[in-house]
């Protein structure tokens, strides 16, 4: 098949279709494409970095199964998942847990665990990874368990696994999410399977201060970075000043995920607790569709959002991100594993410009997880999602299902559909 030239590049001539395309496949060239800020590009690819971004239509010629067309696509950064719970994840249906807030979500969350077993959590924790690969999130952080009942690290083997299968496919980072129930010896069996992070939920501890000193001690002995579940409540304690003291100077990167109480705070102790969060480097992960699900059921005049405080944050200079935590289990009946439905809540529930929104889903996120900068810009890792629409407004809003996704500087996944709707008779001719 002979490719249309670059300059005439008409419908998307990019081979057989998702259906019967074998991927991944190496692309070289990215023709047409609107980038977020309006540019019409053309990209060009060197192995899994971003070598060129030049005026569309001047990209040099190359083999037609190594150029993808995007016409009427805009093309971002791919989204990393700063914060997720795949162990967790597809367990609503299984569990059939009451509706309410955090503290019912553990039990019912709790009450499950004897049930599970390795290739259980496997099988779940790998649709969803598959299911934001597919929607264009090429890196993920997720949380997992140790558990309370049986193998306390049946979650860990699993989602090393899961991380084994999919390498080449997406970036997987795990977490060690314990507190007071586990042992210092079973975070060090799970540092030995393999996990990436020391992790933790200590303002849910009867002594939140003493369980997060634990938590950053261990990860100190075993040299890893720190990601924390952080004050998931409006009025709970305040651990984040802490955590941020605690680790002033560490070379060890520190994340602190949710951060709810810190969107209840008077304007001036905020601004104090910020200057903690900027001096310590701290990376802020806001979760808002798990946030507007769990906070809040003890409100039910002018609920509150519960999410973190987004914009004194970004103003401050802090590092801030966005994910969706938890994905159709008992912390959060729906989500459709979709950045750009975070990116969308983040706008209407948080106030952000569209251009905030995604940087905190895309850029921010990378950042927040210590991965190397991407997207199309020269030197930066080819991690791209191109999605059909013109401009952030449209893609924001529609989240179009047709999608292009490029891991590494290889299309990972495609998917496009066919969409047919009747006419009146007297608009078939403007069709
Ligand atoms: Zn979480």
């Amino acid at each position: 098949m002979t490719a249309p030239a670059p300059q005439h590049p008409g419908p998307p001539p990019n081979g057989p279709g998702p259906a019967s395309e074998v991927l991944p496949r190496p692309i070289e060239v990215l023709r047409s494409a609107r980038l977020a800020d309006g540019a019409l590009v053309d990209v060009v690819l060197a192995g899994d970095v971003v070598a060129q971004v030049v005026p569309a239509g001047t990209a040099p010629a190359t083999a037609p199964e190594a150029e993808l067309y995007l016409t009427g696509y805009t093309l971002l950064t791919a989204p990393a998942e700063p914060h997720a719970h795949l162990d967790k994840a597809l367990s609503w249906d299984l569990i059939d847990p009451p509706m309410g807030d955090l503290g019912r979500a553990v039990e019912s969350w709790v009450a499950h665990q004897h049930t599970m077993d390795v290739a259980e959590i496997a099988g779940r924790a790998r649709r969803q990874a598959l299911a934001m690969l597919a929607q264009g999130t090429t890196a993920v952080r997720s949380h997992v368990d140790l558990l309370r009942t049986g193998d306390p690290l049946r979650g860990i083997r699993a989602l090393v696994g899961v991380r084994e299968e999919l390498a080449g496919l997406m970036d997987l980072q795990l977490v060690a999410l314990g507190n007071e129930w586990a042992p210092d010896s079973v975070y060090e069996e799970a540092a030995a399977l393999g996990v990436d992070l020391v992790g933790g939920a200590p303002h849910m501890a009867e002594d939140p201060i003493g369980e997060l000193h634990r938590a950053l001690a261990i990860a100190e002995r075993l040299d890893l970075p720190v990601d924390m579940h952080t004050d998931e409540s409006l009025d709970g304690p305040l651990t984040i000043v802490e955590l941020a003291r605690s680790t002033r100077g560490w070379s060890r990167p520190v994340t602190a995920g949710h951060c709810v109480r810190l969107g209840t705070l008077p304007p001036e102790q905020l601004a104090e607790v910020i200057a903690e969060v900027v001096a310590s480097d701290l990376g802020i992960v806001s979760l808002p569709i798990t946030n507007l699900y769990l906070q809040g059921w003890e409100h039910p005049v002018s609920t509150p959002r519960g999410l973190t405080a987004l914009r004194p944050l970004l103003e401050a200079g802090a590092r801030v991100s966005a994910g969706a935590d938890n994905v159709r289990d008992p912390f959060n009946p729906v989500g459709r594993s979709d950045a750009l439905e975070t990116a969308s809540l983040l706008v209407t529930a948080g106030h952000l410009t569209l251009t905030e929104a995604i940087a905190l889903v895309t850029d921010g996120a990378r950042s927040v997880m210590s991965l190397p900068e991407a997207g199309p810009r020269p030197g930066a890792r080819a991690e791209l999602l191109a999605v059909r629409g013109t401009g952030l407004g449209q893609v924001v809003a529609e989240a179009h299902p047709d999608r292009y996704v490029l891991h590494a500087g290889r299309l990972v996944s495609a998917s496009r559909v066919t969409t047919t709707t009747a006419l009146p008779t007297s608009l078939m001719e403007l069709a």
